[in-house]
């Protein structure tokens, strides 16, 4: 066994080593027989990431980075980032929505400021380019007025409440009766964001593990043990036949990013307080694409009074100047497990949900064009509560919660979660690591 565990950190030094590394199918490859010939390997790791999202590498970046600890990305995709983390608006929120000293509230003030800031160092496009949320009817105005308040308590600056003809000023095409203008909203690349994340973790020894699911775990002798499984043999697997693990690896810290599946994975940890746990629950936001434009009609970002599940179809601008319309929120039911790990959620986007879609615009940009709204894509959000429920915040999780110690959960990693990703990551490392 000593020998085993021996080859196992060498093939872990070696991951290391190798760029966008698939170490499963490393070890796999090269321990074939091993792994026929007696009991599944195990392995002592100090830090295990599940998930190579925006914020499974925001973390893997601070514990690498900024602690000093020997960090493994288990990631089931081939790549990083293929999940929520390229599926979203690619806005840096300000911190306006949030119920006062939420996570949500906190987590993106600060990880607004962290975010401009490393972009900042690290040339990483983005732009400031500011949001104005529009009140369309005279009944919308108190609520408009909530938002200010809510935001003036979170500490955002750069709010201004602005009558119709000032906001017509900034942005003519705009129609509304009020609007609040928030000038610390902005967008990012998020693509070289993560980029960025991951060269600077891999610079600091941590190794990523492609094509490589937690499949979930136990907990032995107050250790967790995680179940490793390759991408490719889940998606073989025939669903009757019992999934043995491939690997067991034993972490002091696992930190469980997996997105949308965090919660079902969080389930099939063996002896967790199950109840501990909050359901899942999906809201799909498709996104149109402004075709046939000379010039994008507006310069700063354009958000509606919030609906149930999202914050309304708004107009968002990426860093070439393409303007986007949406999302929308359309709940639509869970999948099993093992093809969620696979990411196996249906992202289409139904041409149809256009209809709805020119209705809502208009309210606030009435000349959009019939026929100029064309499907772009689609996101899901990563929900904690169904539909009329209101919005619930991000759940963080400990043993103090659901009993199993060095494991952590985060849960309902929606929006702003691209925003807050620094923050949590900073919030993971003071409040996990001893
Ligand atoms: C439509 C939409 C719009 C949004 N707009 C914004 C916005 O403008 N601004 C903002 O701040 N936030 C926004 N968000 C939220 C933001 O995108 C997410 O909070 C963020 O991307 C979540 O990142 P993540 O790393 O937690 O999840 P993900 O990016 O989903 O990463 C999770 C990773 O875990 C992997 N994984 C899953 N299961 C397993 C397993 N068992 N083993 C190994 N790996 C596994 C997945 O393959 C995936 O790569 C939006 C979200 C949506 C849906």
């Amino acid at each position: 066994m000593i020998k085993q565990i021996m080859l196992m950190r060498r093939m872990v030094m070696t991951a290391r080593n190798m760029k966008a590394s698939c170490l499963f199918s490393t070890m796999k490859g090269r321990n074939e027989s091993v792994i026929n010939n007696s009991s599944t390997i195990k392995e002592k790791v100090d830090c295990v990431v599940i998930g190579a999202g925006v914020v499974g590498l925001a973390i893997a970046r601070q514990l690498s980075v900024k602690n000093g600890r020997d960090v493994l990305v288990l990631e089931a995709a081939s790549t990083f980032g293929t999940g929520t983390s390229s599926r979203n608006s690619e806005v840096v929120h300000a911190g306006i929505y949030y119920p006062t000293n939420s996570l949500k509230a906190r987590f993106c003030v600060r990880g607004r400021e962290m975010l401009y800031g490393y972009c900042k160092e690290h040339e990483i496009p983005y732009k400031k380019i500011g949001k104005l949320i529009v009140a369309t009817g005279s009944s919308e105005i108190p609520k408009l007025n909530v938002l200010m308040n809510q935001g003036l308590q979170n500490g955002v600056d750069g709010l201004k409440m602005m009558e119709s003809c000032e906001a017509k000023i900034l942005e003519p095409e705009l129609q509304c009766v009020k609007a609040l203008l928030s000038s610390a909203s902005g967008i990012v690349d998020t693509h070289s964001l993560m980029l960025s994340l991951l060269g600077e973790a891999e610079t600091h020894g941590t190794s990523f593990s492609y094509n490589t699911i937690v499949t979930g775990g136990y907990l032995k002798e107050n250790h967790i043990h995680l179940h490793i499984s390759g991408t490719k043999d889940l998606e073989n697997w025939d669903g009757r036949s019992s999934l043995h693990p491939e690997l067991i690896l034993i972490p002091r810290l696992v930190v469980n990013a997996a997105g949308l599946s965090a919660p079902v994975l969080a389930k099939r940890f063996s002896g967790i307080n199950c109840r501990a746990i909050p359901g899942s629950y999906y809201a799909r936001g498709s996104y149109f694409t402004l075709t046939n434009i000379k010039a994008p009609p507006f310069k700063r970002l354009i958000y509606p009074i919030p609906e149930d599940g999202g914050l309304g179809v708004h107009v968002t601008l990426d860093l070439n100047g393409q303007v986007k319309f949406g999302p929308d929120v359309e709940w639509i039911d869970g999948i099993d497990d093992i093809a969620s790990f696979l990411n196996k959620f249906n992202y289409s986007v139904c041409a149809d949900r256009a209809n709805q879609f020119y209705s809502e615009i208009k309210k606030y940009y009435p000349d959009l064009k019939d026929g100029s709204l064309e499907p772009s894509y689609a996101g899901i959000r990563p929900k904690l509560s169904g539909p009329g429920q209101g919005s619930v915040d991000f759940v963080i999780q400990g043993e103090e919660t659901h009993g199993t110690p060095g494991l952590v959960n985060l849960l309902g990693i929606e929006s702003p979660g691209l925003t807050s990703s620094m923050a949590i990551a900073e919030y993971i490392a003071a409040r996990f690591l001893k």
